[in-house]
């Protein structure tokens, strides 16, 4: 079993952290952008078996849960990856921007597969590719340094970018970074896809109806001698 730990970074109520107000009317909150990248992660990755998933978040956003309590709740889970979802500012209101893709400075050569599969992913399916110097980034960001298992801090676009803020709003955007990252997780953690049976047709024929129940059960052996099932239903019409 395979186990994702996953986190949409921040909660609703963050201040300061949402997109700018100028590029978008509404100032929608990092945590909105980042949680509906994670529901959707969420909802593709059931059709796969293979994997148990803990949202290390408050998945409605209501309750602020630090990254040291995320972090030692991924740990307790024994995740073979953590993935932190997030959305980046630092533009104010210019051009460029992009996904940045961070790990621990000092981390395994297995986290830096992860952080290096999901950035070119990432980048293959929204085309979000900026003008960042080094969108492979390592920093001693405390998500990445204290989780025991390989983790990835995805700032998926600029909320103060002119670039960026359009495409991050989109629906679009989101479907595609889900598909991306669960494309990445799928393929290094082996999941198989559910098989879903289709349900059977069964084409039932009726031949008779009698008053006289040993007429009806006489046909019934007729039809049984022949080899089919016959079934005796008592009706009052
Ligand atoms: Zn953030």
């Amino acid at each position: 079993m395979f186990k994702i730990a996953l986190t949409a970074g921040h909660y609703r109520y963050t201040a300061g952290k949402r997109c700018l107000k100028k590029l978008d009317a509404n100032e929608t909150r990092e945590w909105v952008l980042n949680a509906r990248i994670a529901e959707k992660i969420e909802t593709i990755l059931k059709d796969y078996d293979g994997y148990s998933l803990l949202r290390t978040d408050d998945p409605n956003g209501e309750k602020e849960i630090t990254i040291e309590e995320r972090v030692a709740a991924a740990n307790k889970f024994g995740a073979d990856i953590y993935i932190s979802l997030h959305h980046n500012a630092g533009i104010y209101g210019g051009k460029g921007g992009g996904i940045v893709a961070y790990v621990y400075k000092n981390c395994s050569e297995k986290t830096k597969e992860w952080q290096k599969d999901l950035y070119e992913n990432l980048i293959k399916h929204t085309s979000l590719k900026g003008n960042r110097a080094t969108p492979l980034a390592s920093s001693n960001l405390y998500e990445c340094r204290a989780t025991k298992m390989p983790a990835v801090l995805l700032e998926l676009g600029f909320m103060d970018s002119a670039t960026d803020v359009p495409v991050i709003l989109s629906e679009k955007y989101a479907d595609s970074a889900a598909k991306a990252i669960v494309e990445v997780i799928v393929k290094k953690a082996g999941l198989r896809k559910k098989i879903v049976e289709q349900p059977k047709i069964f084409y039932c024929v009726q031949v008779g109806a009698f008053t006289v129940k040993k007429n009806a059960e006489n046909l019934a052996n007729e039809i049984k001698a022949k080899g089919y099932s016959a079934i005796i239903k008592e009706e009052t019409k």
